[in-house]
């Protein structure tokens, strides 16, 4: 890939953007830096590999890049912030979102965690490439960080060189977006900016070093805090700062649950169920339109239950439970879709031992723990029966069917978003029994990668008797109405393709919990390519129909087609390393 080439064109160059009415420039931001003014900062402000100590973060600024250019931005982001987009290739902005130009009231720092990585304490990690500028009040009331990853060395960049590559940066920027889109707590990002410098990485870790062009994403949230922020101060035993981060949080991010302080000794036990609260509605989320973090390691974890650090990520193509498209976890898959939920419980009971010192109540953390499992199971069941078009999964018989379900899945490579959307075309009235097999099997045609497999006489007549015991199983409540345990998955998206409009029934729910575009990985690795061509229209068509998930979006179908075999084994569509 080239530089000159990224150089060339790109839409973006010469496109117009009017002022959009009550937004200005970032230039013109009013910076209110909450983190910063209320814990403790490290003493040492040497921007140089250390263990840092008594400390939530340390004062580092960006190291300056070439030549920034803007490859995108999300105006929904724009608008959430109160800022334009950047006018022209230009624009000091664009200086700023590269980590070149710090505004006046920003006050750049980069945090301290630790984690465990792959099931190992690995002591301390912390931003080892992103630094946070400062922090906004935006519009709608809520503080919002504006972090940028890929600026350059912190303190904790260990041995690596604190820049971030163009395709893992699109894939963070684009992926961000779309979750937002599809209803699932996330990080958003604002930009993308090519910094007109390569960055040498040996993708696969086979000894193929190569030179790639070089990027940075301005990502958006409320706090970027993980589990590990905590774990680090338990672990070096600093207990006061451990505490104080505590309270700052619960303040800041859960205001609900009260004022921390010596009258308050249960906060930490509550704020500790909700967060298992959250991370099981988010787990449930991630279940439900088929994503895989692909390293959820604790330092990967949010402690606002959003999806955090977008690296290795997959979308499931063939429904697998053990698919994972980390090649850094290929043997032991510790990090595949089905295992997921069990990962979450785990990380959360390394954040619960993290918690600890500050709670008498030991037993108080445990059932924290328990609450994870059932928002999980109740979300996830819930969203299951939305998927399935059914008002609830507590009928006899419903274990055995979605199991059934599941192994037929597994067996016959089948898409999971086109299988899921598809069952919305399956007949439940009076019509659907007189369809044989292979009329009921063909309007979910689409949805298999190896059609012989599919039509092949035992597995026909498999699939075929459980679509119509799950006909069945549907006609029972068909006449039930709207089911009032159904979950909204979009309830929390303010900004989505809100449905709503067209009412609750079977099929609207169904809509509603089944996507029919998502990033599909092969997607976003051609709009890496294009981008790398300085071609922009590709990721600019995705940023547009990921912000309508669920919508049908007559002409874009070509966007929600199965994986093309050509991208079956091809690096950056199934397989992809930690290597960003
Ligand atoms: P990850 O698994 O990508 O979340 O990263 C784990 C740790 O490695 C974090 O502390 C990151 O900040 C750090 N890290 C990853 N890539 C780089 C890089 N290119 N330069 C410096 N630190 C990095
Ligand atoms: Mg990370």
């Amino acid at each position: 890939m080239s530089q000159s080439n990224l150089k060339r064109s790109s839409t973006m160059e010469s496109s117009i953007n009017p002022p959009v009415p009550g937004l200005r420039s970032l230039s013109e931001m009013q910076f209110d830096n909450r983190f910063v003014r209320r814990l403790p900062a490290d003493e040492d402000i040497r921007n140089m590999p250390r263990a840092v100590r008594n400390a939530c973060y340390t004062r580092v600024e960006p190291t300056p890049v070439r030549a920034p250019r803007l490859l995108a931005w999300s105006d929904a982001v724009g608008e959430l912030l109160g800022v334009s987009r950047p006018a022209r290739t230009a624009d000091p902005v664009i200086e700023t979102l590269a980590g070149n130009r710090i505004l006046p009231g920003m006050q750049p720092y980069s945090a301290r965690y630790g984690g465990h990585q792959f099931g190992h304490w690995a002591g301390q990690l912390g931003d080892g490439r992103a630094i946070t500028l400062g922090e906004v009040l935006c519009p709608d009331g809520i503080y919002r960080e504006l972090q940028l990853k890929g600026a350059g060395r912190t303190p904790y960049s260990r041995t690596a060189d604190g820049r971030a590559v163009l395709r893992s940066s699109v894939r963070e920027f684009l992926c961000s977006e779309a979750m937002h889109y599809l209803g699932v707590p996330t990080t958003r990002a604002l930009s993308l900016v090519a910094t007109g410098e390569s960055v040498v990485r040996d993708m696969f870790y086979d000894g193929n070093p190569k030179a790639e062009t070089g990027a940075v994403v301005c990502r958006v949230a409320p706090s970027f805090v993980r589990f590990g922020n905590f774990e680090i101060l338990a672990a070096q035993q600093e207990l006061e700062t451990l505490r104080q981060l505590a309270d700052y949080i619960i303040t800041e991010d859960f205001p609900e649950l009260g004022v921390p302080g010596p009258s308050m000794p249960s906060i930490y036990v509550r704020w500790f169920e909700e967060i298992c609260r959250r991370t099981g509605v988010l787990l449930a989320h991630w279940m439900r339109v088929g994503f895989v973090h692909g390293v959820m390691n604790t330092d990967n974890m949010s402690i606002l239950g959003l999806t955090i650090d977008y690296g290795p990520y997959g979308w499931l193509e063939g429904f697998d439970f053990n698919w994972t498209p980390n090649t850094t976890d290929a043997q032991g898959r510790r990090y595949c879709y089905g295992n997921q939920p069990d990962i979450a419980l785990w990380n959360l009971a390394r954040l619960a031992g993290a918690l600890a010192p500050l709670v008498a109540d030991h037993a108080g953390l445990e059932r924290g723990l328990a609450v994870f499992g059932e928002v999980f199971q109740d979300t996830w069941g819930r969203m299951l029966a939305d998927k399935l078009g059914l008002a609830t999964l507590g009928r006899e018989g419903d274990d055995m069917l979605l199991s059934d379900l599941f192994d037929l899945l597994q067996q016959t490579e089948t898409d999971m978003t086109l299988f899921f959307r598809g069952l919305m075309d399956i007949p439940v009235d009076q019509a659907a029994g007189s369809m044989d097999d292979i009329a009921l099997a063909g309007l979910l045609r689409d949805a298999f990668y190896d059609e012989n497999q599919a039509f092949e006489p035992m597995q026909l007549a498999r699939l075929g008797g459980w679509l119509r015991r799950y006909i069945a199983r549907a006609r029972l409540e068909a006449d039930a109405g709207p089911s009032a345990a159904s979950v909204d998955p979009l309830a929390d998206a303010s900004a989505t393709s809100a449905p709503g409009a067209m009412g609750t029934g079977r099929i609207e729910r169904m809509r509603r919990a089944n996507p029919k575009y998502v990033l599909r990985n092969y997607l976003a690795q051609q709009a890496i390519e294009a981008l790398e061509q300085g071609d922009a229209s590709v990721i600019e068509r995705l940023m547009e129909v990921l912000k309508h998930p669920y919508d049908e979006q007559p002409g874009q179908e070509a966007l929600a087609q199965k994986r093309p075999e050509w991208a079956r084994n091809k690096p950056g569509c199934s397989a992809l390393s930690c290597s960003s």
